[in-house]
């Protein structure tokens, strides 16, 4: 599950790693009054920013800096009119309810720093560079060098040399050294508390130096925290962050019936179960040459029901010209799949072309109930394995609309 920013930075800033103050906000006035508020306290300059589940917001218009209250309102204004877009959004961009007004800063240096688990290693990595920003994607990929990383002990968590150590890498002197290793050992703790996929803050900044501050201050001005869903369910105030406006209607749909699918631009819409067995079928419709609508993993114990219901969430989507059901029963029955096809023909019906290709448990009498139902359904077809299955999908499919 995904937070916004501005919930991602309350999750820092009661963790102790300091963060400008900033107001989330509805609507254009409020923007204003949330400046006039931050003004009040001494900010000189705001940052209005979107608050939306998707990065690159500096490039594509959703952060901006205002040092008045009508700047503000005509900002969030023009960020709520339309839908933003960014490299991480795709072309028709994505809507945005809420804006953030937060407290501007002076920025001396950008840096980058993340907590997320290495799958390989089988715990935690710190990934830092001095070369944060809004232009992280293109250092990773040119000048790979310039990222750091630091394992962490999944047990005894980060150690306060290797914070040190890694606060000195970045090149962070003085009373800088402090303050940054400070935030990355809570940047650490807070990935586990929190059962987090990741925690970042990008751009961790140092501020230029002042009379009061002459080695400036390290702070954080941007957050994102995403989290482990399997660990949702201890976290009841995370859970409470969710907001629905940011998935699409049909993933929501899906949560409700205990599937995981993932909606895609493609159109052969897929049914599968297992999540191996779902990746391996979207990479075989692509190597015949078309393209996936979505994943989906109708997983072991879903119901005839839930089953129905993937294919309705399937067939409702516009885009999809051909669905391929690929079943490996081991714990699911292929029966109660061929069931849910009938019962999909029957209420929601096959317009688009259907290849089924099922093995294991109970596949004799689903090929049963299947042959039986041929005639109501007459765009499906049977598939021997996989490959037959996505020659099948692909020839019956237009090329054009594939
Ligand atoms: P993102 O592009 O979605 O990651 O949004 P960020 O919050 O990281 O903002 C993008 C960029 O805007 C940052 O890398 C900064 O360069 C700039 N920015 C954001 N907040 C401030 C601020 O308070 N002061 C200044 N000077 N620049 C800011
Ligand atoms: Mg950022």
């Amino acid at each position: 599950m995904k937070a916004h920013e501005y919930q991602a930075r309350q999750l820092l800033a009661d963790a102790g790693i300091p963060v400008p103050g900033g107001i989330v906000c509805d609507n254009a006035d409020q923007a204003k009054a949330a400046f006039e508020k931050l003004a009040g306290e001494g900010a000189t300059l705001c940052v209005v920013k979107a608050q939306v589940h998707a990065g690159g917001r500096g490039k594509g218009g959703g952060v901006k800096l205002v040092k008045t209250a009508d700047d503000a309102l005509e900002a969030a204004k023009t960020m709520m009119s339309k839908p933003l877009v960014t490299h991480q959004t795709g072309p028709e961009g994505v809507p945005v309810n809420k804006v953030m007004v937060a407290a501007g800063v002076d920025i001396a240096k950008e840096y980058y720093v993340s907590v997320t688990l290495d799958r390989a290693r089988s715990r935690p990595v710190m990934i830092a560079s001095a070369e944060g920003g809004v232009e992280i994607e293109k250092v990773a990929e040119e000048n790979p060098g310039a990222i750091l990383r630091q394992p962490i002990h999944p047990l005894m968590g980060m150690q306060p040399n290797q914070a040190r150590t890694m606060a000195y890498q970045l090149g962070f002197t003085g009373q800088q050294v402090k303050q940054a290793a400070a935030i990355l050992m809570k940047l650490a703790t807070l990935f586990t508390k929190l059962d987090a996929d990741l925690v970042e803050i990008n751009p961790l900044i140092v501020t230029p130096p002042t009379d009061e501050h002459p080695d400036g201050q390290v702070l954080a001005i941007d957050a994102k925290v995403t989290f482990d869903d399997n660990a949702l369910f201890r976290h009841k105030d995370i859970a409470e962050m969710f907001d629905p406006t940011e998935t699409p209607a049909s993933e929501l749909k899906a949560k409700e019936f205990g599937l995981s699918y993932i909606k895609l631009d493609g159109t052969i819409g897929c049914l599968v179960n297992g999540a191996g067995l779902a990746m391996a079928t979207m990479d075989i419709v692509k190597l015949h040459g078309a393209e996936p609508a979505n994943f989906l993993d109708v997983g072991g114990s879903a119901s005839e029901e839930a089953v129905t219901e993937a294919f309705r969430i399937i067939l409702d989507d516009p885009n999809v010209r051909g669905v391929l059901v690929n079943i490996f029963g081991g714990i699911m029955q292929c029966d109660k799949i061929a069931r849910a096809i009938v019962a999909a023909a029957t209420n929601v019906g096959f317009k688009v072309p259907l290849v089924v290709r099922l093995e294991g448990t109970n596949v004799e009498p689903a090929r049963e109930i299947l042959e039986k139902a041929q005639s109501d359904i007459p765009t499906m077809q049977t598939a021997t394995d996989l490959t037959d299955a996505a020659r099948k999908i692909t020839a019956a499919v237009p090329a054009e609309a594939a």
